[in-house]
């Protein structure tokens, strides 16, 4: 059996002092991910500390953006009458991932530290370079069904598993994290990583930071929005393909979108092309299988994914005809 402390921390400085002593620690909040890891042998800890007591449970309206405390849960922030008014895209996200029980423990910090669901990065027989760095990787020549088409690597082609983070990329978030050396924020564009050669790091987070809030800048893009999760269980399953769609649209014509896309990248997916393109064009099929295939240029399938090269365009297609109102 691993043994482990566990520390209770009352505030946020004193959480960042007990981690930063001790290089195999890691913060405990909802647990929802790193309690099961912990329970397969995936992650091994010295010291667990222990933030659920910070007070970083707030949602707050700021003149320019809402800031939402690390450890809002993620049901609290989906049933939020302000975010189903003014961010219903995170809404929906949030409500197409896990059960509702999982949703009422997990917290937007963890949600943003989710590990990926690559079977062999759980079973402790196989290689897996984000696993064990440099010993593998099961899923190149193995069963690559769930994987990534787009920004893998030849060291792991594992995808990032939450919905929560496609809506925040979708919407432009800011991570606010506080260190040792005080307090720093991060564009949602850059915490989660590419796997490249380091696999093993699934973000930009430092050992001794901690996540302390997300902040949502107001944007107009309240009323056309949707989130299309595919996936093989109607319920309590991971998206084979995600997309977040969220568009500004003024008498039929796209002033804007926002597109991102999850199940496909080691980082919810920004389709920036494709937003350029829609911009300005009406509202209509055409546009948006145009967009599509757009947003499809430099994907690449492995041996088992590649029906995901046709499903991606579709979903997104799909997403954007019931944001704009052509589907319903
Ligand atoms: Fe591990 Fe990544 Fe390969 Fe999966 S895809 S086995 S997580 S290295």
């Amino acid at each position: 059996m691993n043994q482990f402390q566990y520390n209770k921390a009352n505030e946020s400085l004193s959480a960042i002092k007990l981690k930063a002593k001790d290089p195999n620690a890691h913060f405990l909040a909802g647990g929802t991910n790193l309690i099961d890891l912990m329970k397969m042998g995936v992650v091994t800890t010295s010291k667990l500390v222990d933030i659920n007591h910070l007070p970083l449970s707030k949602i707050e309206k700021l003149p320019k953006s809402l800031r939402i405390g690390a450890l809002v849960t993620n049901s609290d922030l989906a049933d939020n009458e302000f975010v189903k008014s003014n961010f219903p895209l995170l809404s929906l996200a949030i409500n197409a991932g896990a059960s509702p029980q999982l949703r009422n423990m997990a917290t937007v910090g963890g949600n943003l530290m989710q590990r990926t669901r690559c079977p062999y990065f759980f079973d402790l027989t196989m290689p897996c370079n984000k696993r064990v760095p440099g010993s593998g990787c099961g899923a190149l020549e193995g069963y690559s069904r769930m994987h990534a088409i787009f920004g893998a690597s030849d060291k792991c082609i594992a995808v990032n598993p939450s919905d929560m983070n496609v809506a925040l990329r979708a919407l432009d978030a800011v991570v606010h994290v506080s260190g040792p050396k005080g307090e720093r924020k991060i564009n949602i564009a850059d915490f989660h990583r590419l796997p490249g050669d380091n696999p093993e790091m699934d973000n930009t987070l430092k050992k001794d930071e901690l996540i302390t809030a997300v902040e949502l800048p107001y944007s107009p893009f309240a009323k056309n929005v949707y989130y299309l999760k595919v996936r093989d269980r109607s319920s309590y399953a991971f998206a084979l393909v995600s997309a977040a769609v969220a568009l500004h649209i003024e008498n039929g014509t796209i002033k804007e979108a926002r597109l991102a896309m999850g199940g496909v990248a080691h980082k919810p997916w920004r389709l920036t092309a494709a937003e350029e393109f829609l911009k300005g064009k009406p509202v209509s099929e055409e546009n948006f299988k145009q967009a599509s295939q757009i947003a499809m240029q430099g994907a690449k399938a492995y041996k088992d994914n590649q029906f995901k090269l046709k499903l991606a365009p579709n979903t997104l297609v799909q997403s954007l005809k019931m944001a704009s109102g052509l589907a319903s």
